[in-house]
């Protein structure tokens, strides 16, 4: 049996990784199961909405994922988000990236996490029908869970954004976002928090990439998804091995139907046509003292990033 392909989406909250999860999972033999790590404690213990509006307990696909696991119950789901949390906490992060070689056998929380997560993903492939699973999770611990299975066929793609688009989003205050239930405002972050998570991802993705082996890499910035959506489709789909084509009805307008994503940012619930363009709006509102201190912060990773050679596009005329 051929193992199940997994695409771990790496990079800060607010950089595209939602849109562009929902994208792929129109592909043809692809599912966008949105933040995988949150099926625990959001979607079981907590009953937020699945992308299909019903908690995931109620859902036709995960109630039978689940199920299929064995992992079913309340305490069972209590019990392996406190493993999660082990391996996320501050003390246990850089421990949990290092395990992405499968080191590690001898911690209880990491083994209890990847056991369940071994069963779960060919659950997932066997109730949805598909032969690539994207998760974005986003964080690099998490990803690390995945590259470690020997089941999984695993694949990281790292996203980044613009630290200073990033922070601006997460200041905006008037932004409405459509949910299961109505519409709700997406949640904020102050400047200084924003960019210390943008960093903290940052830097735990570059840990991340030297235990990954290179060619199952791809970089990737928001800001050349959005200028060449297609082309950046493409190119992932042919990094994963898959000849399906990039599901865009005409120019860069793709229709999004119903989904399954248990956990993200509430983007997810957006169903119909979305066109995809470039939002830069912060250039033109966010104050420019703002902008400068975002720069000052963030500039070796802004440097790096810049110059890192883009996987996402075809260079012009190759
Ligand atoms: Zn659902």
């Amino acid at each position: 049996m051929s193992r199940t392909k997994v695409l771990s989406i790496v990079g800060p909250g607010r950089s595209g990784t939602t849109i562009l999860a929902s994208v792929l999972g129109e592909a043809d033999g692809v599912v966008s199961v949105g933040e995988l790590r949150w099926l625990w404690r959001r979607g079981l213990i907590e009953r937020r909405s699945c992308g299909c509006g019903l908690p995931p307990d109620e859902c036709p696909v995960w109630s039978k994922v689940v199920a299929r696991t064995g992992a079913v119950g309340s305490d069972t789901a209590a019990e392996i988000a406190a493993a999660q949390d082990e391996l996320s906490s501050l003390r246990n992060r850089l421990r949990a990236i290092r395990s992405a070689t499968g080191a590690g056998a001898d911690w209880p929380a990491l083994q209890r996490v990847r056991e369940v997560t071994a069963r779960l993903i060919p659950a997932i492939s066997q109730v949805t029908g598909a032969r690539v699973i994207v998760d974005s999770s986003k964080r690099a611990q998490d990803a690390a869970v995945l590259a470690g299975l020997d089941e999984v066929d695993h694949y990281v793609l790292h996203m980044v954004r613009d630290p200073g688009a990033v922070a601006f989003s997460w200041q905006r205050s008037d932004k409405k976002v459509r949910v299961a239930e109505g519409t709700r405002a997406m949640a904020t972050r102050r400047l200084l928090p924003s960019v210390a998570r943008w960093t903290e991802n940052c830097l735990s993705a570059e840990i991340l990439r030297r235990y990954v082996p290179r060619e199952r890499w791809l970089f990737l910035r928001y800001e050349d998804f959005a200028a060449q959506p297609r082309e950046s489709v493409a190119r992932i789909l042919a990094f994963l091995g898959e000849t399906a084509a990039p599901p865009f009805e005409e120019g860069d307008t793709v229709v999004l139907g119903p989904n399954h994503t248990v956990a993200g940012n509430p983007n997810r619930f957006r169903t119909g046509p979305v066109t995809i363009a470039l939002d830069d709006e912060w250039t033109r509102r966010m104050p420019r003292q703002r902008r400068l201190a975002v720069r000052a912060l963030t500039w070796p990773l802004q440097l790096r990033y810049r110059s890192r050679r883009n996987f996402g596009v075809p260079t012009p005329g190759a």
